[in-house]
């Protein structure tokens, strides 16, 4: 496919779905309720640096979930693949993101792309005080994304005051020895890593990093060591949609991951990364419109990863 056929295809989803009214946005933290629902933008990065994208996509919002990705690579870098495995699995839960579970034998959080797992990631991050590790945090983003990195307060400190759930599940994992760092502190780096302001074309820059084997296909920045890339796409594969990750991974079949903004990232590994952006969420917490494009995506671009007839036959970008 080559580039004006790449654009038209966005062009043509963002006027199919323009219009969808479906789902609701997250108003569970109430500074995110104050989202504009009709927001809407598609943005793709291919592993050479070309940028297609149609719609809000330079409109800023807050990244949450989708920052669990990025948090468990530095995790990783931090202190290797075994010892992250005895704080958190790999296990889809098949329960909601924000579910008050861990494993009954292992005491671990099921995976690190539910809160749990998320928040006991996070805890893992080095650094001698909250500063060093926020710094840390945000440099990493940086590496991904090119600039640097802000935190939106008003919605840090909107979720700080009301995530007594997330609270909740630092203080088991506290009990079970999951976590050895102050409660309070560990809480704060997650909420403000959820809180780091992004647009469409981020997700899209991020995703194409994480697509071109941890280098930021833009500026060329290795922002993650590239052993780790294989971990970090296999949980987003088998986790990173919430409690629809097994039928995502069965039609659409990319590593992707979703967040309560309504964004979601795709990674085509050696191709492309897909940024969507869209509030209205479904039932289980993935953008309405995010999910139908992606799927679409999928589909037209033949994208799923154990579709080698799709594959062959329709794409060829990046080749
Ligand atoms: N900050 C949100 C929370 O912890 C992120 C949830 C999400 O995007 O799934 O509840």
């Amino acid at each position: 496919m080559d580039s004006s056929s790449l654009l038209t295809v966005l062009n043509e989803l963002y006027s199919q779905y323009k219009s969808l009214q479906e789902g609701t946005v997250a108003n569970y933290i109430p500074e995110l309720a104050k989202v504009n629902p009709e927001l809407f933008s598609i943005c793709i990065v291919t592993v050479d640096g070309q940028i297609y994208k149609v719609g809000d996509y330079e409109h800023f919002f807050t990244i949450q979930s989708i920052s669990k990705v990025f948090a468990y690579g530095l995790a990783l870098e931090d202190h290797g693949r075994d010892y992250i495995l005895t704080r958190v699995g790999v296990e889809p839960t098949g329960d909601a993101f924000n579910a008050i579970i861990l494993d009954e034998q292992s005491k671990r959080p099921y995976n690190p792309m539910v809160n749990a797992g998320a928040i006991a990631t996070t805890s893992l991050i080095k650094g001698s005080d909250p500063t060093e590790r926020l710094n840390r945090m945000l440099e990493m983003f940086k590496r991904y994304i090119g600039r640097d990195m802000l935190v939106d307060i008003s919605i840090f400190t909107s979720e700080r005051s009301t995530g007594h759930r997330n609270r909740a599940m630092a203080h088991l994992m506290l009990n079970f020895g999951m976590i050895d760092r102050n409660i309070e502190e560990a809480l704060d780096l997650y909420f403000q890593q959820c809180a780091v302001m992004v647009n469409c074309q981020d997700l899209a820059v991020m995703a194409a990093t994480l697509a071109n084997r941890g280098m930021n296909p833009i500026t060329k920045v290795q922002a993650v060591d590239k052993p780790h890339i294989k971990d970090i796409l296999s949980v987003m594969y088998t986790c990173g949609m919430y409690n629809f990750a097994g039928e995502w991974a069965y039609k659409i079949g990319i590593p992707a991951k979703s967040g309560i903004c309504g964004g979601i990232i795709a990674v085509v590994p050696n191709k492309m990364g897909i940024g969507v952006f869209s509030p209205p969420l479904d039932a289980r917490g993935n953008s309405v419109r995010g999910v139908k494009v992606c799927e679409e995506l999928s589909q037209r671009l033949g994208l799923h990863l154990f579709d080698c007839l799709g594959q062959e036959a329709k794409f060829g970008i990046g080749d």
